[in-house]
């Protein structure tokens, strides 16, 4: 006698970047099993074994139904005798011994805090918790020197670790487009990461600003700043020039995915726009703060680039990096936030939309609410 659910077999492409992941998860009992196996390897700067967990996750979030046996998972990809260990415990017993074991550890615990601090690393915290950091209190109370960004981190860490809302990105991006189209007339404010891909909430809000005359963004996001910082908007902001230029010492391969366009990383202070709700407190309470800090991450891309930026920005990670694993791969094309390299022709292909990358790629088109692997 055959179980019914077992006849129901999946079928799943390699590449994430060949699938389909709306935000709709039929399997989440397994995916944050992996997800947290792939987040623990990633703060103990284990990536390759990061990565497969990740791999593993995102072909589970592609599946149309719930996986109810092992017998389903015949034949799908990317899943490593790790993960389908993992896959089995949860089936089983419900959860994973070692998702649990790992969530309750106390260097888990103690990198989850410290690398929620904005500007602090897997390194930073690995190195704090061997000389005793554990917690907020200790590192305030140590004699660790912090950088600027990191003691930005510590002194907004309840702000910037509550998710941000769709409508408090809505209110960042008015004061970003108002900003734009103060410094340069005719730019253009496009958001990207999470929030294009349909998330309701993120840990930060992500646009690219471009000018439809190639050159004419050039030295804008200086502008940009001060106009922001002029109306105090802005707690914190480190601005990084654009590089790409000098970095071109190969065939279009920059060193790392890490891009090299005209960014601004900051900290916003955006004015309250979420209703309040009634905190109780006692009547001589401090005066409520009125306001709260949000990440958000700007991108200044030349028009040439924009489609390669706009690609490159809107993720999710996983879904870029197999995009860049299939380029290479499969097509011996190198792409990066930049450009597309065909390695074979060595020629850069040009595209003026995220449709004729996919079309360069040999991929079918994949839209951003589908890009959520
Ligand atoms: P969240 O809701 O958590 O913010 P997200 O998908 O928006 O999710 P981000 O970390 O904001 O995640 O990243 C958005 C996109 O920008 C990702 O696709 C990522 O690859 C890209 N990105 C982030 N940092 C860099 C960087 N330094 N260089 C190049 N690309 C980056
Ligand atoms: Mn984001
Ligand atoms: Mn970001």
């Amino acid at each position: 006698q055959v179980n019914q659910a077992e006849l129901l077999l999946f079928s799943v492409p390699a590449y994430a970047c060949q699938r389909r992941t709306t935000l709709v998860n039929h399997n989440t009992a397994l995916t944050d099993a992996l997800s947290l196996l792939a987040e623990n390897a990633e703060l103990s700067e284990e990536e390759g074994r990061g990565v497969a967990f990740r791999r593993a996750a995102a072909v589970l979030k592609a599946l149309p139904s719930v996986v109810t046996s092992m017998a389903q998972l015949e034949g799908l990809p990317c899943l490593g005798g790790h993960s389908l260990r993992v896959i089995r415990d949860v089936l089983e017993n419900g959860a994973s011994h070692e998702a649990e074991t790992t969530k309750q550890s106390e260097r888990y615990k103690a990198l989850k805090v410290l690398t929620g601090i904005f500007g602090v690393g897997a390194k930073t915290a690995d190195r704090w918790i061997r000389e005793g950091i554990h917690t907020l209190q200790q590192l305030r109370e140590s004699a660790q020197t912090l950088n600027r960004a990191q003691q930005a981190g510590l002194d907004h860490y309840d702000d910037l670790n509550q998710p941000v809302s769709q409508t408090e990105a809505d209110a960042i991006g008015d004061i970003v487009q108002k900003a734009v189209a103060c410094v340069l007339p005719g730019a253009q404010v496009t958001l990207t990461g999470g929030f294009r891909r349909g998330k309701d909430t993120g840990h930060d809000v992500d646009f690219l600003i471009t000018h439809p005359e190639e050159g004419r963004e050039v030295g804008l996001m200086p502008k940009i700043v001060s106009w922001l910082e002029s109306r105090g908007f802005l707690l914190y902001q480190k601005t990084t020039r654009n590089s790409y230029l000098e970095s071109m010492d190969g065939p279009g391969r920059p060193a790392s995915n890490m891009d090299r366009f005209e960014r601004c990383l900051s900290i916003f202070k955006l004015p309250d726009v979420e209703p309040q709700g009634t905190k109780e407190g006692p009547i001589s309470a401090a005066p409520q703060k009125r306001w709260r800090a949000v990440r958000v991450d700007l991108v200044v891309s030349p028009i040439s680039q924009f489609a390669f930026a706009l690609l490159g920005w809107t993720g999710s990670k996983l879904f870029e990096r197999e995009l860049r694993r299939w380029a290479g791969h499969e097509k011996a094309m190198s792409l990066s936030s930049h450009a597309l390299h065909d390695n074979t022709q060595s020629r850069y292909l040009r595209a003026s939309s995220e449709e004729e990358i996919f079309a360069h790629l040999s991929l079918e088109y994949i839209p951003p609410s589908e890009r959520n692997a």
